[in-house]
């Protein structure tokens, strides 16, 4: 059963009765409110509460929403479940202590309407000194829930939710998001930003915000790192001093930077990814977590929705074994040229020399390897902006635009070279590989776009036909 509101404000409020236990909840993030169930809430929180005071059951109740919370040591009976349930539930709605001395069991409940909290002491006899601590025990829990409830009616925070919202309708790619993001945390903490993000297997920074370190962005995370822990379990996690909250194997940095304090975005019961406010933890009291809260909680589901979009029109357009764009965004980019044609642009088709001996003789991974390493020299032989495709199995094109033969020829030259010079490297041993290109230019000499394709197709041919490892143009004659 899902609770609605903090748990933050439940674990302030009975940190202090924990405390007086001798146990120590190190982090404690205050203000903070969250959405979905939350990992460590109330349910643990009212558990510590039960096994501090030796209690065999325990309950929580929110009258409002209907919701429930029983917590049971061994062996408890039926009829003191219902007994004590019935005792929180009033307690829930009257607002009042209640304390219910049955032969072999002792009932407290205190309540705040709508929220109610009780406990079930086994046995009688206990004295007034033990009831009234856990009245009163009881009592900041109840109170913990309803600062719950209310920080989500704050105005700052409405204040804060509304820019955030603002920011994401004015962000149209989850890159822009991701930068809009850790720019509008820097603004609420004045602290240096990141912004991470969950995949399946690993977590990655996606953005840093103006006051970090550059060289973060982009960066894998290890799992063993104090993030990738945040992100995992769906808890803060906090580090001092040196401790790296990135992990090991991050670029050196600031020391005062090293330190920082992870809070997991939540979609639901789903960890999106996490916010990294670097430096010392931030004091539990500081007002600026009044404004951090609605960010955190508004951030989860809208970076799960624009990741959700991001996902589906990547997978669209590109080829998943080279990240290369696929055939059909291809053809779409040549055919959104039309409308622009007095420019003029060069296709170059490249196709693999002899690809299906390598196939045979070191197997399919092996090719596939060797196309991903093509792939890779192709991006590098462009310049941002040109289009590298994967157009078929072991076939490639590069749309130059603003591009003429003279230069498309330097370009395709360039790849040629930089194939034949890098062998692949497979199980240790190196493979040479050759390509063949064929390139055809508009508007000359081809005048009209719709015969790109196949002129370009047809140098392919010739210059596998005049042996391979070579670059043809087509003629003025297609
Ligand atoms: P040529 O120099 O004439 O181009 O010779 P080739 O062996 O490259 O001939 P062709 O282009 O007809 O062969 C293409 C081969 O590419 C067939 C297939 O075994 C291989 N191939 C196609 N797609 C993939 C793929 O996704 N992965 C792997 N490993 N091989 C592929
Ligand atoms: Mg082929
Ligand atoms: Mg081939």
């Amino acid at each position: 059963m899902p609770w609605r509101g903090s748990v933050w404000g439940l674990l302030a409020a009975a940190g202090g009765a924990a405390l007086t236990f001798g146990w120590t909840i190190r982090w404690r993030p205050g203000r903070l409110r969250r959405r979905g169930p939350p990992p460590l809430g109330l349910r643990e929180v009212l558990d510590l509460l039960r096994q501090a005071y030796g209690a065999s059951v325990g309950w929580g109740v929110d009258a409002a929403e209907g919701a429930w919370e029983v917590l049971d040591g061994p062996d408890v009976a039926e009829n003191r479940r219902r007994r004590g349930a019935a005792l929180v539930q009033l307690a829930s709605v009257d607002g009042r202590q209640h304390v219910v001395r049955d032969p072999d069991a002792t009932f407290i409940a205190v309540g705040d309407f709508p929220y109610g909290a009780g406990l079930g002491l086994d046995g009688a006899g206990h004295d007034e000194t033990m009831i009234e601590a856990v009245a009163q025990a009881l009592r900041r829990f109840v109170a913990g829930m309803r600062l719950a409830e209310e920080q989500s009616a704050v105005p700052r925070a409405r204040v804060v939710a509304g820019r955030v919202a603002r920011l994401v309708a004015g962000a149209q790619t989850l890159d822009g998001m991701a930068r809009a993001t850790v720019e509008l945390g820097e603004q609420i903490t004045h602290r240096a930003v990141a912004l991470v993000l969950a995949a399946v297997d690993s977590a990655r920074i996606v953005a840093v915000s103006a006051a970090a370190d550059r060289r973060l962005a982009g960066l894998p995370l290890s799992p063993e790192s104090p993030v990738a822990r945040a992100v995992a379990t769906g808890i803060p996690v906090a580090t001092r001093g040196n401790e790296d909250v990135f992990g090991p194997g991050v670029p050196e940095r600031r020391r005062s930077e090293r330190a920082g304090t992870a809070y997991p975005l939540m979609d639901g019961s789903l960890v999106v990814g996490a916010l990294v406010l670097l430096g010392a933890p931030l004091d539990p009291d500081a007002p600026l977590l009044d404004d951090l809260g609605p960010l955190l909680s508004d951030l989860g589901p809208r970076l799960a929705a624009a990741r959700a979009v991001h996902d589906a029109e990547r997978r669209a357009v590109v080829d998943p074994l080279t990240g290369l764009r696929n055939r059909r965004e291809f053809e779409r980019a040549l055919t959104a040229y039309g409308p622009k044609s007095s420019e003029p642009a060069t296709l170059i088709y490249i196709d693999l020399d002899h690809f299906k001996r390598l196939n045979d003789t070191l197997g399919h991974p092996a090719g596939d390897a060797a196309l991903t390493h093509v792939a890779r020299l192709l991006e590098i032989a462009v310049r941002d902006g040109d289009m590298v495709a994967r157009v078929g199995g072991e076939e490639f094109a590069v749309w130059l635009t603003r591009t003429a033969a003279r230069e498309g020829l330097e370009v395709a030259e360039r790849i040629r070279r930089s194939i034949a010079e890098k062998p692949l490297v497979w199980s240790g041993s190196s493979y040479p590989l050759t390509t063949s290109c064929g390139l055809a230019s508009y508007p000359q000499p081809i005048g009209d776009l719709l015969n790109l394709t196949s002129a370009a197709d047809a140098a392919l041919y010739r210059a596998k036909e005049l042996g391979r490892n070579r670059v043809e143009k087509a003629g003025s004659g297609h």
